[in-house]
């Protein structure tokens, strides 16, 4: 193997671990704010020190981007990850570096999450329902690739999160053994078979050398805990949600 090929594998969650939302940017960190939205609808940026990290990883190690966005709201975003191989859509999707399927994992994530494709109507249905017992409005909807049904995500329109923690244990008897994620205002539920930590090891099989290489898990979400916890290394950004679990 050549030098370049012993590179540290770094597996980094995107929002709110090498960009943020432009609003939530404190005043201290403004200066050197650099826009890196597409179609400016999220207004998604980098602070000066992300830019940086960036260029370190992209210059130092092969660096894979492993996020919920679906393969639409990644391409929204202007980041140059080296060219790189993709996790997206929570792990349900692997693009290869040339945006290409990872035909192999399509073909299990087809297998798998065929028997829940008609939970999905279910969950719906009975959102709304407690959400109008507890009077409020729910957004719900379902995020989808290539016609798969891989999440189930709530919001409220008035920004309250009670409603969020109370639909939460009434899905949790109707969904046993999906995933359930709740940050900030929205609430998710996920299907057992999709999962970021098994699409990171299905990579680490198909990348040369990795028992010699050492693999770095970065993100700032419990629900990033999982894939960075089957790293050798982790790395959490200050302020987030990970990091506050340890410090409470
Ligand atoms: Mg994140």
């Amino acid at each position: 193997m050549s030098e370049q090929d012993y590179r540290p594998i770094v597996f980094t969650d995107i929002d709110d671990t090498i960009c943020q939302n432009e609003r939530l940017v404190a005043a201290s960190a403004r200066e050197g704010l650099v826009s890196i939205s597409r179609t400016m609808l999220h207004a998604t940026c980098m602070t000066v020190k992300q830019q940086n990290l960036l260029r370190w990883l992209v210059q130092t190690t092969e660096l894979i981007p492993v996020t919920a966005r679906s393969i639409v709201d990644f391409s929204d975003i202007d980041i140059d990850f080296g060219g790189s191989r993709r996790i997206v859509a929570n792990g349900a999707v692997i693009l290869g570096p040339d945006g290409r399927h990872d035909e192999e994992w399509a073909a299990l994530m087809a297998a798998e999450m065929a028997a829940y494709q008609d939970r999905f109507e279910a969950v719906l249905a009975a959102t709304s329902s407690i959400g109008r017992e507890r009077g409020h409005v729910l957004k719900a909807y379902v995020t989808s690739e290539f016609g798969m049904s891989i999440s189930a995500l709530f919001r409220t329109e008035d920004g309250s999160t009670d409603v969020l923690v109370d639909l939460r244990s009434g899905l949790c008897d109707l969904l046993p053994g999906w995933h359930v994620h709740l940050n900030g205002n929205t609430l998710a539920f996920t299907p057992p078979p999709v999962s970021k930590r098994r699409a990171v090891e299905h990579l680490l099989t198909k990348t040369d050398g990795a028992h010699m290489r050492p693999v770095i898990g970065m993100g700032d979400s419990l629900s990033d805990l999982p894939f960075m916890s089957g790293c050798d290394f982790i790395s959490i950004p200050r302020g987030s949600q990970i990091s506050s679990a340890f410090a409470n």
